[in-house]
């Protein structure tokens, strides 16, 4: 099987990157991508770099996948067990999405420290309804600027105790004040964000689209649409 021009296979090499992520918890071998690629790790390769241009993905220096939203291959402060498997959690946004993703672990515990006071916290999050609690989760960057640094950014979505500790973080650090949900409406953003990534033909969504699904799981307003 052949095909004439070597992007043909960037979305197999998605797919790849994808399920085994959600699999195994973990990034995919050399030789699982360049499976994927028709058996060269170097037509692989290059898909990679371009998925990352398209930011469906983020490589490191040594082109290892360190990022394909919910999954990440390094610790962001969330761990995130289901039944058979284990995942760094990504950020926030990205654990609480892990379970509506992955079609085998439909209820999975997500532990986390507090970043103010460490304050240990551990949730379980399933399909059917949010999580029970007092905890907030922070977004310092604006979506318009989430890919600015899309490491950095997911590294600073975290869950805190209370809005409280937001406030003594931020002042503690002199990072920005950002957005402040409650784990319902955090639950609400990742139910549905990431459907379809594991499936073939994914099509990540335009500006619009994407202001649609935030006001549509009731976060309006400028921080999540790019406009007032
Ligand atoms: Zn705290
Ligand atoms: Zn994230």
């Amino acid at each position: 099987m052949s095909r004439e021009d070597d992007t043909a296979w960037d979305e197999d090499v998605r797919v790849a990157v994808y399920r085994a992520f959600a699999t195994h918890g973990r990034a995919p071998t050399a030789p699982e991508l360049a499976d994927a690629a028709h058996g060269s790790l170097a037509v692989a390769k290059q898909a990679l770099h371009r998925l990352a241009d398209a930011r469906h993905l983020v490589l490191d220096v040594c082109e290892h996948v360190v990022l394909a939203h919910p999954f990440a291959a390094i610790p962001l402060g969330f761990s995130v067990m289901g039944e058979r498997t284990l995942w760094w959690g990504g950020c926030a946004w990205d654990s609480f999405a892990i379970p509506h993703l992955v079609p085998a672990e439909p209820e999975v515990l997500v532990a986390t420290r507090c970043p103010c006071c460490t304050e240990p916290t551990a949730l379980v999050v399933s399909r059917e309804a949010p999580p029970d609690g007092p905890q907030v989760a922070h977004f310092p960057v604006p979506t318009a600027r989430m890919w600015d640094d899309v490491r950095h950014t997911c590294s600073v979505q975290r869950l805190f105790c209370g809005e409280s500790c937001v406030d003594e973080w931020t002042d503690r650090t002199g990072m920005a004040k950002g957005t402040v949900l409650d784990l319902p409406a955090l639950w609400r953003l990742a139910e549905g964000w990431y459907a379809g990534r594991l499936e073939h033909g994914y099509r990540r969504r335009e500006p619009a689209e994407a202001a649609a699904y935030f006001t549509a799981a009731g976060l309006p307003g400028e921080f999540w649409t790019g406009r007032s």
